[in-house]
């Protein structure tokens, strides 16, 4: 099922409903210009609650497949992205002071909110600035190798060796 792009959050929190499905991909643009290409459904699964100071609350999970580029060998490299999010609705920015530690802001100053682009942001964060293949599975490890090999340099410069060498002497 096809997630809505825009809900009421605070109504939804007040029902305690559950919203689960798919992000449409016209909706991820920002994602998609990340990486190389959005390669699975993006699926997201929300409760929205109000929590025990009666705080409107959406806490829940998004993930998606992307290709990227290694950047060991250049070559695409598949990365699946997950989020875990606790966020907390608020009307505006006077009111960060009132978000609890355990939750990041939702700011939504009109009675709509725009879904997508929370569950956007949410992979967004979850997204590292660079992406490798797996050591064993990238054609760029022969480099990885060369340098530790340079490592063991780093090992003779050790204190202790040093050590040993003059008490060789
Ligand atoms: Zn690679």
């Amino acid at each position: 099922m096809a997630l809505p792009t825009h809900i009421d959050p605070r109504k939804l929190a007040l029902q305690g409903y559950l919203l689960e499905g798919e992000v449409k991909a016209e909706s991820l643009s920002r994602l998609a210009s990340s990486v190389s290409s959005i390669s699975g459904s993006f699926e997201a699964s929300v409760q929205f609650e109000l929590d025990e100071s009666r705080a409107k609350i959406a806490r829940g999970s998004a993930s998606v497949t992307v290709q990227a580029i290694c950047q060991r060998c250049l070559d695409p490299v598949t990365v699946d992205l997950k989020a875990d999010f606790a966020v907390q609705v608020i009307w505006s920015e006077d009111h960060l002071n009132r978000v609890a530690k355990n939750y990041e802001p939702w700011l939504v100053e009109d009675r709509m909110a725009n879904f997508s682009e929370l569950l956007e942001d949410e992979i967004l964060l979850a997204l590292p600035l660079v992406n490798y293949h797996e050591i064993g599975c990238c054609t760029g490890d022969s480099f990885i190798q060369e340098n530790e090999s340079s490592g063991d340099e780093a090992v003779a410069d050790n204190p202790f060796n040093i050590l040993k060498q003059l008490k060789r002497k």
